[in-house]
C-alpha cells in the first residue's frame, strides 16, 4: 500500500478523533507506559485548538502511534475519510465503524482521563 506523505504535516488532519472503549483502554496502557517526562511534554505542548492531544508536535509524528485509534489507521485509504495531499489513495469503500464510540478525543476524552 502507498504511503501517505505524513512526514511536515505537523498534524494537520489530527483533529478530535472518536474512539471506542477498548481504544481508551489500549490508550490508557500506553500513556501508563510512558516515561514521566515525555507525558509531560506531551502534555504541555502548545497545539492548535483542535489538534489531537496525543498530536507530538516535537517530533512530527502521534504520540501514541502503536495505539492509535482505528479512525486514524484507516485516515487516507477510504472514500470518506479523504488526505487532500494524496486524495487518490482513498480507494476503499466508506470507513466500517463497527463499535460504539464512547466519545471525542480532545474533548470528552481529556488528559485528566489518563
Ligand atoms: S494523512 Fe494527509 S493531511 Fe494527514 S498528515 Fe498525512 S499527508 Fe498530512
Ligand atoms: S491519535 Fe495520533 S494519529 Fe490519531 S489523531 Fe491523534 S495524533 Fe493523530
Amino acid at each position: 500500500m502507498q504511503a501517505l506523505p505524513c512526514q511536515g504535516c505537523r498534524g494537520l488532519c489530527c483533529g478530535p478523533v472518536p474512539i471506542t472503549e477498548k481504544e481508551y483502554k489500549n490508550i490508557q496502557k500506553k500513556v501508563k507506559a510512558m516515561p514521566r517526562k515525555l507525558r509531560d511534554e506531551l502534555e504541555k505542548q502548545p497545539r492548535l485548538y483542535g489538534t489531537c492531544m496525543f498530536y507530538d508536535l516535537d517530533r512530527d509524528q502521534c504520540g501514541i502511534h502503536a495505539a492509535r485509534p482505528d479512525i486514524c489507521r484507516m485516515f487516507g485509504y477510504h472514500k470518506d475519510l479523504v488526505c487532500f495531499r494524496k486524495p487518490e489513495l482513498a480507494t476503499k469503500e466508506p470507513a466500517p465503524l463497527k463499535q460504539k464510540h464512547i466519545g471525542y478525543l480532545s474533548i470528552d476524552i481529556t488528559w485528566k482521563d489518563f
